[in-house]
């Protein structure tokens, strides 16, 4: 297996709810190390452009709207198959399906509003780390 970076986002309602330090805690329980991390509040522009493969999608603006609702923390997750770990940790995206013991399942409030962001593939975490860091951002 390789060490692999890949990009998370803490999402409005787990700021909201103070809980960037309890996610924080599983992400490093799960072995992942955290190497670059900014507290931000995204712009509608940035959001679209995040999410734009989900456009034509019915919760397209409702999404938007929630990610610009509030802070967000951007983070780099570094460790070995980074980008499928953190998958399995954050839990399926409706928090009401996702296993025992990820974080969608302990804290996301519903499928929309459901905590944190982690890149799908390899391609789509180099492109969404360098939307929001810089290569000397990311020290690991
Ligand atoms: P993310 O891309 O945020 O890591 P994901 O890959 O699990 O989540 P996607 O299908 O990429 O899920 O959906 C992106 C985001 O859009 C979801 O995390 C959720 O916030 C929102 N979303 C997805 N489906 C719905 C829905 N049916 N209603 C409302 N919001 C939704
Ligand atoms: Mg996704």
């Amino acid at each position: 297996m390789a060490i692999e970076r890949t990009f998370s986002i803490i999402k409005p309602d787990a700021t909201a709810r103070n809980l960037t330090g309890a996610v924080n805690a599983m992400i490093e329980r799960a072995g992942l190390r955290i190497v670059a991390q900014k507290r931000v509040l995204i712009s509608r522009d940035q959001a679209e452009t995040f999410y734009a493969v989900h456009r034509q999608r019915p919760f397209f603006r409702e999404l938007v709207e929630f990610m610009i609702s509030g802070p967000v923390v951007v983070q780099v997750l570094e460790g070995e198959n980074a980008i499928a770990a953190y998958r399995d940790l954050m839990g399926a995206t409706d928090p009401a399906q996702a296993a025992p013991g990820t974080i969608r399942k302990v804290f996301a409030k519903s499928i929309g509003e459901n905590s944190v962001h982690g890149s799908d593939a390899a391609d789509t975490a180099g492109r969404e780390i360098a939307q929001f860091f810089a290569g000397n951002d990311i020290v690991g």
